[in-house]
C-alpha cells in the first residue's frame, strides 16, 4: 500500500537515549554522530541524548568523543577505567540513560541508525522491546556468519527462555525493560537472553546488516567462544543434563558389557578375559565422571564469579551529564 514510510510523529515529546559502546572506534565516530544527528532532525518530536561509553579504548576514541561533546550538549561521554567488554560498557550506558525509551546500537554502523526510527514507531504502537533481526550480513567471513547462525539456532532450542534467532545487541527498550535489566544483578550479562527472559511485548524489526564502515571487528575467535559459553551456560541447564544423560548411557553400556562378559565366561567355550572387561568398565566410568565434574566446574566457576560481587566496571571520566559540574557552555 503506498503511503508515508514512517508513522507521523505525535505531538508529545519522547525522550530517547541512544547507548553506544565504543572500543577503539576512532575511525567511525564522526560518521556515527552525523547519522544519529540526522535522525534527531528527522524526528523533531524526539529529544535525543546520546551516551557514548568509551570501553578503555587505546586509540583516539576518547579524544574524539570529548571534542564532539564540547560542541553538542546532547552528547554524554562515559569513560571506563579499562576495557571491561561490550556488555559491561552497554550496562554502564543503560545505567546513565534517562530516556523514556533507550536504543542500544553498535558504533560501527553495522546496525543502521535509521532503523531506530522504525523501532520508535513500533514502540509508539505499544511494543516494549523492538529488536533488530539480521536478514542478511555483509562483510563478515562466511565461517563467522555460519557459526553465529548455528549458535543462534542451538541456543534457541536448548535455552530455558526463547531467545529469538539472528539477533545481536541492536534494540530499542521501553523504560520498564531497562529498569528490569538493571535490576538483574548477574555479572555474565548476556543481553539477548536477559531481554528474552524479561518478557513484555517484544517484536522483531528486520534489517540488512552491512559491513563495518571502517575499522576491524573487536571480537577474536576466543571472545566469540566465551560469548557463546555465556549464552549457553547462563540460559540453559542443558550442559548439566547432558552430563547426566551421558552418565546414564555409559552406565547402561557398562552394565551390558559386564552382563555379556559374565555370560560369556559361564557359557562360551572361548570367553573374554576378565582384565579386558574390567579395563573397559573403568575407562567408561572414568570418562563419565570427568564430563560430569567438568560441567559442574563450569557452573561452580560462574557461581564464584557472581559471589565476588565486584563492580561490573569502573568509571574514570564523565562528561556532559546533567549532574556534571565541570561542563561549561561552549
Ligand atoms: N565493543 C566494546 N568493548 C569490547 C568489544 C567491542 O565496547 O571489548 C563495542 C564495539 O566498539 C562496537 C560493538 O561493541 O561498538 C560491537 O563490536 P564489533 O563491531 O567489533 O563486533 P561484531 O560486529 O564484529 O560482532
Ligand atoms: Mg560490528
Amino acid at each position: 500500500m503506498p503511503g508515508p514510510a514512517r508513522t507521523p510523529a505525535p505531538d508529545t515529546n519522547t525522550r530517547l537515549s541512544v547507548v553506544v559502546p565504543c572500543f577503539n572506534e576512532e575511525s567511525v565516530l564522526s560518521q556515527l554522530y552525523r547519522r544519529l544527528s540526522d535522525i534527531a532532525k528527522e524526528a523533531p518530536s524526539v529529544a535525543m541524548e546520546l551516551i557514548c561509553v568509551d570501553d578503555g579504548s587505546r586509540d583516539g576514541t576518547l579524544d574524539i568523543l570529548r571534542g564532539l561533546q564540547h560542541a553538542d550538549p546532547r552528547l554524554r561521554v562515559l569513560a571506563l577505567s579499562r576495557n571491561f567488554g561490550q556488555f559491561a560498557a552497554t550496562t554502564a550506558g543503560l545505567r546513565e540513560a534517562t530516556g523514556d525509551v533507550v536504543a542500544i546500537i553498535d558504533a560501527d554502523m553495522q546496525d543502521p541508525p535509521e532503523i531506530i526510527l522504525d523501532m520508535l514507531a513500533r514502540w509508539r504502537e505499544g511494543v516494549e522491546v523492538a529488536y533488530g533481526v539480521r536478514t542478511a550480513r555483509d562483510g563478515e567471513r562466511a565461517v563467522k556468519r555460519w557459526a553465529s547462525k548455528a549458535f543462534s539456532r542451538f541456543l534457541n532450542r536448548i535455552s530455558t527462555v526463547a531467545v529469538p534467532l539472528d539477533i545481536g545487541e541492536f534494540c530499542l527498550l521501553d523504560r520498564k525493560v531497562v529498569d528490569a535489566l538493571l535490576a538483574m544483578p548477574e555479572r555474565d550479562r548476556f543481553h539477548r537472553g536477559m531481554i528474552a527472559w524479561a518478557g513484555f511485548r517484544q517484536e522483531a524489526v528486520p534489517f540488512h546488516r552491512p559491513a563495518r564502515v571502517a575499522g576491524e571487528s573487536k571480537y577474536t575467535t576466543a571472545m566469540m567462544w566465551r560469548l557463546a559459553l555465556d549464552g549457553l551456560l547462563s540460559f540453559s541447564l542443558a550442559p548439566l543434563r547432558l552430563a547426566i544423560w551421558t552418565g546414564c548411557a555409559a552406565t547402561a553400556v557398562a552394565l551390558a558389557a559386564l552382563a555379556y562378559g559374565l555370560l560369556s565366561r559361564i557359557f562360551a567355550a572361548d570367553p573374554v578375559g576378565l582384565w579386558t572387561l574390567a579395563f573397559a568398565a573403568m575407562l567408561l566410568l572414568g570418562g563419565v565422571q570427568l564430563i560430569a565434574v567438568g560441567v559442574l566446574g563450569e557452573y561452580v566457576g560462574r557461581v564464584y564469579g557472581e559471589v565476588k560481587r565486584r563492580p561490573l566496571y569502573l568509571v574514570k571520566e564523565r562528561l556532559g551529564f546533567p549532574d556534571d559540574p565541570g561542563r561549561q557552555p561552549p
